[in-house]
């Protein structure tokens, strides 16, 4: 039996890449009893009626499941912020972060718009851009005007399934238009293509892009860490993590806990102040969540 993998669902039918031909298969009934929905990146079994048409037989074990935009097996979050306008933020980052680690995809940190930075804006991104490659993270900075950085997002993209995240603005469909010029979306409207707006029928696409795919659609757009639980937030700082290897007790949060190793690196400065803090604003966040029952 063929197999191949869904780039895109519409009206009930659902679009298989297989050996570079695509093949607008439906779904059997079998999904419907079973409440299973194929999604977009979804890797399937099917049985060709012809050349271009099918039926979708069987789902393989999915990898990951987001929501929002409905796509599974996502191996890497984009996660853009631009260096100013809007300006750089590590509070929102470290956020992001959290919600992609928390989904166990990796994130890649591409920073856009350096054309716009100033020379001290610069310095402040690049001594950024070391902390975060230092707790373990790629970033790029790039520029969609220059197109500086560009090129080198192509060899992260190669072979995935990639999704872009980050705040509306921050430059991802001129990044989306740079790295796939012939489909010129437009920009600076995330409601007419990457995010169609709240209100219409959620559709998501994957689009080659280089040797990869691409969701057309951002992911995380809800930023609450409503199914996170406190033990959980360790995992979700990779430094944080190897750091509390070393703390004296198993489960430390690192709040005040004797001997924490976290609590020391932040004290010597091995930990950069930011990170720690919004670790602690995090769990404080989470610790008070009101029970959505
Ligand atoms: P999105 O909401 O994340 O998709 O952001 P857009 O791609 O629509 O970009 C928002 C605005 O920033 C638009 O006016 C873009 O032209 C502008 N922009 C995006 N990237 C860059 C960049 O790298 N350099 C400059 N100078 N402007 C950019
Ligand atoms: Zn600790």
């Amino acid at each position: 039996m063929p197999e191949g993998k869904i780039v895109k669902a519409l009206s009930g039918f659902y679009y298989v890449l297989s050996n570079d031909k695509l093949v607008q298969c439906r779904g059997r009934g079998v999904f419907r009893k079973n409440k299973i929905t194929p999604l977009v990146g979804d890797e399937v079994v099917f049985q060709a009626e012809n050349d271009t048409d099918g039926y979708i037989l069987e789902i393989k074990e999915r990898k990951n499941e987001l929501v929002r935009p409905p796509i599974a097996n996502v191996d890497q979050a984009i996660l853009v912020f631009s260096a100013v306008e809007p300006n750089f933020s590590t509070a929102l980052l470290d956020r992001f972060l959290v919600l992609i680690e928390y989904n166990r995809i990796r994130p890649l940190i591409c920073i856009t718009k350096m054309d716009l930075a100033s020379e001290t804006e610069k310095i402040n991104i690049r001594n950024f851009a070391a902390d975060y490659k230092k707790a373990g993270y790629d970033v790029l900075l790039t520029s969609s005007e220059t197109e500086e950085g560009i090129n080198e997002l192509f060899p992260y993209i190669k072979g995935e399934i990639s999704v872009f995240a980050g705040q509306s603005g921050v430059g991802k469909s001129s990044l989306l238009n740079v790295l796939r010029p012939d489909l010129s979306l437009k920009t600076n409207d995330i409601s007419n293509h990457l995010g169609r707006g709240r209100h219409t029928t959620r559709h998501v696409e994957l689009i080659h892009i280089g040797e990869g795919l691409v969701a057309d659609t951002p992911g995380f757009s809800s930023l609450e860490f409503s199914e996170i639980e406190p033990e959980d937030l360790n995992f979700c700082f990779p430094e944080i993590q190897q750091l509390s290897e070393e703390c004296k007790f198993r489960g430390c949060l690192h709040i005040s806990e004797p001997k924490c190793a976290v609590k020391s690196a932040y004290d010597n400065g091995e930990l950069p102040g930011y990170r720690y803090e919004h670790y602690l604003e995090f769990l404080d966040e989470i610790k008070n969540r009101k029970p959505r029952y």
